[in-house]
């Protein structure tokens, strides 16, 4: 599937992005552009957020820092090199981080506030499971978003 120019082009800039977790322990935040957010539907995010698929939006690694909490954080690495940070009190999923590339990839749900968004499409309909619906008509993407890599996010 071609990409239309809008999902390609769609990173906003941002002033300043903040997230915390479910319990309000653990905090960060995030300047410089942010983009483009989309639903994943990978079967990694599903698993590890519970739910039928995750909204995501990659930042800048340079413009990403933990502000509270730090000290709290696990990880899990859900393929080689792909590291899926949570809160070990209260489970919340924050980021995740791939070795291989200069971008933090920011769990939406856990965002506060900030100029981000909206989601521009789904990736990786492939994994949806059969009891699930997709009902809105943002483009679909077997897997990635074009440019993104070829493992599940
Ligand atoms: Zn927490
Ligand atoms: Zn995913």
């Amino acid at each position: 599937m071609v990409a239309p120019a809008s999902v390609r082009g769609a990173a906003t800039s941002v002033t300043g992005i903040t997230g915390s977790c479910l319990c309000g322990a653990v905090r960060c935040e995030a300047t410089g552009p942010a983009g483009p957010m989309m639903h994943c539907h990978c079967r990694t995010c599903r698993k590890a957020h519970g739910t039928a698929f995750s909204t995501i939006v990659p930042v800048a690694k340079p413009g990403f820092r933990w502000t509270a909490g730090e000290h709290l954080l696990a990880h899990f690495e859900s393929s080689p090199g792909k590291r899926r940070w949570f809160c070990s009190r209260c489970g919340s999923q924050l980021v995740s981080i791939r070795d291989s590339r200069e971008e933090v990839v920011l769990r939406a749900g856990c965002i506060d506030d900030g100029q981000v968004g909206p989601p521009v499409a789904h990736g990786w309909v492939e994994s949806v499971p059969a009891w699930d619906r997709i009902a809105d008509d943002l483009p679909r993407f077997a897997r990635g978003l074009p440019g993104a890599p070829a493992v599940e996010e």
